[in-house]
């Protein structure tokens, strides 16, 4: 942007797709393109971001209105990050303005200073009365008075310390109160030195180390337990001694700090890490170290992506195949794929790492885009588990535990294993029933049914959250209902009474709540206190366990007949990553699936050839039915509490479709979701598939303005999902 451009272009925090045209302030310097600024928007006042400069506007002189004030003194963005927030805005087909204000931390999107100093809290008169005199102290209001009264404590340090919900209550009532501090850098670890590479490792690590300062996308391939980890410390200290940063996106922190600490520990520079459960203080807080490079090392979840580093030397992404790298509502984008997009802007490698790699990495990786790197084997002295399968056509299950695998979990715990079972479903069952009519408890909002919670007696649905109290009797007949099918919480019981010496923990939505959970959860796994680890996927999720001799899987056929064509991958996945939390240290481990088809091709393949194997056959597969990485997709999804108006909607939105068949286009639909209502809302969605990228966005830039201009009946919503990570 010159000098000269007299007109600004600006972004607000709107849904609108466009920017806006405004005179630069009257005084002062012209703000660059990533500079917050204060304008008459409408009728008010509000926030906006500059994009672009500009030579002229389309609007008559007289219409265009001034910048009123300039917040920034430099960009929020450096220049990379905002380029990729404006590519991935025009990519995904979002509206900019909330593509930068979804971007950036809470706390800067009413203007407060990026760069300023540091909040700190300290006691209060009133607080320190409190302290002083109030005999309905609760424990944690006490430890966090005291704590600031000792010495002005951090926001950063207070929720560390589990204490964020108790800061706000405190604040709220005036007895801590905030002052300001110029930054202080996050504190360093000790550099703890790393073992010795192992001949894969040091494979990896010589290849990678040797292209950095270079763009080129690597798919490090290696069993869990295989060492993976290792080799992103060693890459990062690498890139930290030549004076840059770097950005590793994990699925979720909040779920796994022993990450987390080894990070900390293994390198000596401040780490910042970035994740859902900050508040906004201290987001901000961790946003500043790293956008002014006081902390060169990001660790953070999905929109960590987006984070200002100066200097990007390199970036990772941990469990690519991850689902939660994609943001499935508002603004639906994909922080592994954005992750690459952002080291080829900025000339530096980008490491992909899984045990279990997306077919469309796979993919990738054959067609020479991305260099294949494999760790094969498990850095411990214990081998790869055996798998096996449970046919339960053969042996009936109790509370969805078949004879062997209760006969092996006595075995495991008798030669002092510990035991991990892993059911994908919370609650105590998921069916509410009754014998005598039929009638099953629904979900008033949803197509679906509601979950028994029965320590609560509460019902609940965990699509839309609806709860009310458990009934007993049918309302229609009279009959006693019962629960049928088992959740987690059913589980805990049935085996709390056939192992009552084998203490047992579990781990899902409902046990882990608070801050600390977790931490207590695996403290007990890994003391050895729980002998009985049980749990949904939050298991699967990075966790070590050296100690699980034996995994058992429990309801495996839920995703071999699923609807959408991801359901298997993201089976052999789940089987492949709970698999491998057992034997990591020196024993062996051995994993039972429960199933009633146990001749099912995925479930073969997976056993006899491992996840390579199944990858290779899914991807035949996808490639038959024309299914991603061998298409391209996008969805236009709308919901609406009328299905008429859904449904008139979506057929006007085909209607306005550009007729183009070129590249393979073809548009499918509507039809409505899997679960067509949601939450009192009816879902439907037009599907549109190409062969390539460039014809599916050509369609989309042609036909979003259409649509826009569509009219849209009250209360219907709809939004376009660009390789959208489910289609049913
Ligand atoms: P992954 O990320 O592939 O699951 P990690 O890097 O976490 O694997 O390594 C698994 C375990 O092996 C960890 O406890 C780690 O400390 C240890 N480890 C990693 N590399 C080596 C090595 N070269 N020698 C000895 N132990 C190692
Ligand atoms: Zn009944
Ligand atoms: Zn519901």
């Amino acid at each position: 942007m010159g000098p000269h451009a007299p007109i600004l272009k600006v972004a607000f925090d709107t849904p609108l797709r466009q920017c806006f045209d405004y005179l630069p302030p009257a005084g002062g310097a012209l703000p660059g393109p990533g500079m917050r600024v204060r304008a008459p928007f409408g009728r008010r006042w509000a926030i906006g971001v500059v994009v672009a400069g500009a030579e002229r506007s389309e609007l008559p002189a007289g219409r265009l209105k001034r910048i009123h004030e300039v917040q920034d003194a430099v960009p929020l963005w450096d220049p990379v990050t905002l380029g990729l927030l404006l590519w991935a805005a025009d990519y995904y087909h979002h509206p900019v303005g909330e593509v930068l204000f979804a971007a950036m931390p809470a706390a800067l999107r009413d203007g407060t200073a990026a760069l300023g100093a540091r909040l700190v809290w300290r006691l209060s008169a009133a607080g320190a009365a409190a302290l002083a005199s109030s005999p309905r102290l609760g424990p944690r209001q006490r430890q966090l008075l005291e704590l600031a009264g000792a010495a002005e404590a951090d926001a950063g340090a207070i929720a560390a310390a589990g204490l964020g919900a108790t800061l706000r209550e405190l604040a709220r009532r005036g007895w801590l109160e905030s002052v300001e501090r110029p930054p202080l850098a996050p504190e360093s670890g000790p550099g703890a030195p790393g073992p010795v590479l192992t001949a894969d490792q040091a494979r990896a690590f010589t290849a990678i180390g040797a292209a950095l300062g270079n763009y080129g996308a690597w798919l490090l391939h290696g069993v869990t337990g295989s060492g993976k980890t290792e080799v992103y410390l060693r890459l990062i200290e690498r890139v930290l001694e030549t004076g840059r940063s770097a950005l590793v996106l994990v699925p979720e922190i909040a779920l796994t700090p022993q990450l987390l600490a080894r990070f900390r520990e293994r390198l000596p520079v401040p780490i910042v890490a970035l994740h859902s459960a900050l508040g906004d203080s201290e987001r901000l807080a961790a946003w500043r170290a790293a956008a002014s490079g006081t902390a060169p090392v990001v660790i953070g979840t999905r929109s960590a992506v987006f984070t200002p580093l100066p200097a990007l030397g390199l970036v990772v992404v941990d469990e690519e195949h991850d689902p939660s790298f994609k943001q499935q509502d508002g603004f639906r984008y994909s922080a592994r794929d954005l992750a690459i997009v952002r080291a080829q802007r900025q000339d530096v490698p980008v490491v992909l790492g899984s045990a279990t790699p997306s077919l469309e990495s796979l993919a990738n990786a054959a067609a020479g885009r991305y260099q294949l790197l494999s760790l094969p084997e498990r850095t411990g002295r214990a081998g790869q588990p055996r798998l096996g399968l449970v046919d339960l056509r053969l042996h009936a299950a109790r509370d969805g535990l078949s004879q062997p695998a209760l006969s092996a979990i006595e075995r495991h715990l008798g030669a002092d294993g510990q035991i991990l079972v892993y059911l994908n479903r919370r609650g105590w069952a998921p069916t509410l029933f009754c014998p005598g009519c039929g009638w099953v408890a629904p979900c008033a909002a949803c197509d679906a049914r509601l979950t028994v919670h029965l320590r609560q007696a509460r019902l609940r649905c965990h699509h839309c959250g609806a709860e009310e109290p458990m009934p007993f009797a049918c309302a229609r007949c009279g009959a006693e209902l019962r629960p049928v099918g088992e959740g987690t919480q059913r589980l805990e019981a049935t085996l709390g009474a056939l192992f009552p010496a084998a203490p047992l923990v579990r781990i899902d939505r409902d046990a882990i709540r608070r801050r600390g959970d977790i931490e207590r959860a695996l403290d007990s796994v890994a003391s050895g206190r729980a002998r009985i680890l049980l749990g949904t996927q939050m298991l699967t999720k990075g966790h070590d366990f050296p100690d699980v001799t034996l995994v058992v899987v429990l309801n495996a056929d839920q995703g071999l007949f699923g609807a959408d064509f991801r359901a298997s991958e993201r089976l052999a996945q789940q089987i492949i990553q709970v698999a491998g939390r057992a034997g990591r240290g020196d024993r062996p481990g051995e994993v039972l699936i429960q199933s009633a088809y146990p001749e099912h091709p995925l479930l073969q393949s997976l056993i006899a050839e491992g996840y390579a194997g199944f990858a290779r056959r899914a991807l035949e597969e996808r490639r038959a039915a024309g299914w991603p990485p061998w298409s391209r997709l996008a969805l236009l999804c709308a919901d609406s509490p009328v299905r008429a108006e859904l449904h008139a909607f979506l057929c006007a939105a085909r209607e306005l479709a550009p007729a183009d068949a070129a590249g393979g286009l073809r548009l499918l639909g509507p039809a409505p979701a899997a679960m067509e209502r949601r939450a009192g809302r009816f879902r439907a969605r037009l599907l549109l598939e190409a062969q390539g990228r460039a014809p599916l966005q050509r369609l989309l830039s042609r036909w979003l303005p259409g649509l826009e201009a569509l009219r849209r009946p009250r209360g219907l919503r709809w939004a376009v999902d660009v390789d959208p990570l489910e289609v049913d």
